[in-house]
């Protein structure tokens, strides 16, 4: 079960939407600036970001320079 809802895009401003699955993931995403955050909903650690002039980051795969 996935719930929906429209915030402002902590990075550009702009709408955004944010969903939580299934009472587990948090994910909120920017369709106008790339934004993207993705959560544990409980612990709220950070599974996966990524936001433009922002490195990404990948807790599940992590990109070794
Ligand atoms: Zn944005």
């Amino acid at each position: 079960m996935t719930k929906t809802q429209t915030i402002h895009c902590p990075n550009c401003g702009d709408r955004a939407t944010r969903s939580v699955i299934d009472n587990s993931i948090k994910r909120t995403a920017c369709e106008s600036c790339d934004y993207l955050l993705i959560q544990c909903f409980k612990t709220g650690k950070v599974i996966e970001a990524y936001a433009p002039g922002i490195k990404s980051f990948c807790a599940i795969n992590p990109v070794s320079a």
